[in-house]
């Protein structure tokens, strides 16, 4: 996919995660900010974390509780203490995105996607390639079928 359109496959910011040690305390804080509870929570296995996702304007903040301590939350809390974890930008096509990422060059955690919170299509790009910001790449399914959050 040499000519890709990366710009046009960006739609936006989905969300924003924060590494937090004590999720139901983290919420009682962030409810007191935002004003009301979190639209959902979940644990995510296959990332090792219990979520919370509160709805900001069109976007969220997601909290993110480790589970175990060899989750990479865990592993992050242990060297930089609670705080932004990482960025994710929605987008269309993260296939095709993937294969133009790699192509140009920038370094991939996950060279396919996973599945992430609410059952989404998810892949992250390697901190060192945006300058210590972790980036999560999170598929918008043109016929949504998302519990609304
Ligand atoms: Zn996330």
């Amino acid at each position: 996919m040499p000519d890709m359109d990366v710009r046009g496959t960006l739609l936006g910011v989905d969300h924003i995660g924060i590494a937090v040690d004590n999720l139901s305390e983290a919420i009682e804080r962030f409810q007191r900010l935002l004003g009301g509870p979190p639209e959902s929570t979940e644990e995510v296995e296959e990332y090792g974390v219990k979520t919370a996702f509160f709805g900001v304007g069109e976007t969220n903040l997601e909290l993110l509780e480790p589970l175990a301590q060899q989750s990479p939350i865990a592993k992050f809390l242990q060297k930089r203490g609670p705080g932004v974890h990482h960025v994710c930008l929605s987008v269309s096509n993260l296939e095709g995105l993937l294969q133009a990422l790699k192509s140009a060059g920038v370094r991939l955690i996950d060279e396919t996607p996973r599945k992430g919170a609410h059952g989404k299509r998810v892949a992250f790009v390697h901190p060192n390639a945006l300058c210590g910001v972790l980036l999560e790449l999170s598929e918008q399914m043109p016929h949504s079928e998302d519990p609304p959050r």
